[in-house]
């Protein structure tokens, strides 16, 4: 039986490149096509055959209270009342900008742009106008959105389809971005010997998660740090993915360390386009309208994406169950993590199939291997077959995982452990029938 997704799937195609607006959503890692929403709430979506999934993708991240909470939705109602956008300042953008100074030690100023892309884009753009150099440096497998300095050996979508350089990056930009592996501090370090003078800053994914989900060695981040410091390039964490999921100063919190700028989106936008880039004073100071570096958006501070993502916000911050005292909403996650974690690992002892598992917070990564996940190489070996296989029998069941082995798992506040729990069991027959 043709199924309406699989009908609307054709539609889209004839109108739309590969029937999506981005590359992942086309199922193309797992040989398949997407299934259409119908509607989403809490951890569940329903697609528009009428069958419904538990979520483990939240919108690729933003969704950290589960699908719609109402906190959110009705913030953006009653915002809305008021106007959509007006391109002045509205006092949101005012509240959202202090909140992430507040939250974020490293950042004395920051800017809203409406992407995690705009934000990369623009950090290294500062990052070249405040040093007046041009090279940069990224680590294989890393991914911070589609902009032509950053889509060289990039992860996420451009690793699913065997892609990491686009077409159409002229290689005169690309031969500026320097490309090293990630985890590997002697070649970091001699490249700085060769060319540190010229190197303008180390753009890094705080925590690697476009390629699967990947941990720095220790020492690793401190030398980044420290040898950015020593040249006189500047250090730029990508934290779109982490930033206010694991804990309200992300990995830098969590590491105690503090980069010259950073960038956001996802979580500060609660489900509305948003990103956003900040830092050192003295360098954020370096934007028009104070400074030379030009950079702009229409929609850059958008009242509803302003208001929800504060909205989103304030709600991690507070008691779970109504309590002003006690575990908040990062806590709750953490135990969420933890359950899931415990229960994964013992099944997949049980089951007795190669694995890997790491997890932090509210994201988690299975890798079909029992290679140690140092880079995107050890990712990429993985049993991909078997990837696709359990993708497809899970799907069947009712539980929706990323359809590509390089994402990163998301659990929201709105999962329990009811919902963990069930999954696990998916997850056990998926194993056993595949
Ligand atoms: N940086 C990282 C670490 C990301 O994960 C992403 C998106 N997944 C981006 C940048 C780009 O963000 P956006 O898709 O909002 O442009």
């Amino acid at each position: 039986m043709t199924t309406l997704s699989s009908k609307l799937f054709a539609v889209a195609k004839q109108h739309i490149p590969g029937g999506v607006n981005s590359p992942v959503r086309a199922f193309k890692n797992v040989d398949g096509e997407p299934f259409f929403v119908r509607r989403a709430k809490g951890s569940r979506i329903t697609d528009i055959d009428g069958k419904t999934y538990i979520d483990y993708i939240g919108s690729w991240g933003p969704n950290i209270l589960g699908h719609a909470p109402v906190e959110i939705s009705n913030t953006i109602h009653q915002v809305a009342k008021d106007g959509i956008s007006f391109g002045i300042p509205n006092p949101f953008e005012v509240d959202m900008a202090k909140t992430i100074c507040e939250w974020v030690p490293s950042v004395e100023k920051v800017r809203m742009t409406s992407s995690g892309t705009e934000a990369t884009m623009s950090a290294i753009r500062l990052a070249r106008g405040f040093t007046k150099r041009d090279y940069i440096v990224k680590f294989d497998g890393c991914y911070h959105g589609h902009s032509d300095s950053l889509l060289v050996a990039a992860g996420s979508g451009a690793l699913t389809n065997g892609e990491p350089d686009s077409a159409g990056v002229p290689k005169a930009f690309a031969e500026k971005t320097i490309v090293l592996p990630y985890n590997d501090p002697e070649t970091l370090t001699k490249l700085f010997e060769e060319k540190g003078e010229s190197i303008a800053a180390i753009i890094v994914e705080s925590y690697p998660a476009n390629a699967g989900l990947v941990f720095p060695k220790a020492g690793y981040l401190e030398l980044l740090s420290s040898i950015t410091k020593k040249y006189g390039a500047l250090l730029i964490f990508d934290e779109v993915m982490t930033g206010f999921r694991l804990g309200k100063a992300g990995v830098q919190g969590l590491e105690n360390l503090t980069p010259d700028l950073s960038c956001f989106g996802k979580v500060i936008g609660g489900g509305l386009p948003v990103g956003a880039f900040g830092g050192r004073a003295d360098v954020m100071d370096m934007l028009a309208p104070l400074g030379p570096v030009y950079q702009a958006g229409t929609l850059s501070g958008n009242p509803l994406a302003m208001a929800a993502g504060l909205a989103q916000l304030r709600q991690l911050t507070k008691g779970v169950n109504g309590s002003t005292s006690g575990p908040n909403g990062f806590d709750r996650l953490e135990t969420l993590g933890q359950h899931f974690e415990t229960g994964l690992r013992a099944l997949m002892e049980k089951k007795g199939i190669p694995h890997r598992i790491n997890r932090v917070g509210s994201m988690f990564c299975l890798f079909f291997t029992d290679r140690e996940i140092v880079n995107v190489d050890d990712v990429m070996k993985q049993d991909m077959e078997l990837f696709r296989k359990f993708f497809w029998a899970c799907l069947d069941k009712g539980v929706y995982i990323a359809p590509s082995p390089y994402e990163t798992g998301f659990l929201s506040l709105a999962h329990s452990e009811a919902d963990l729990d069930e999954t696990l069991t998916v997850f056990e027959d998926a194993l056993s029938e595949i």
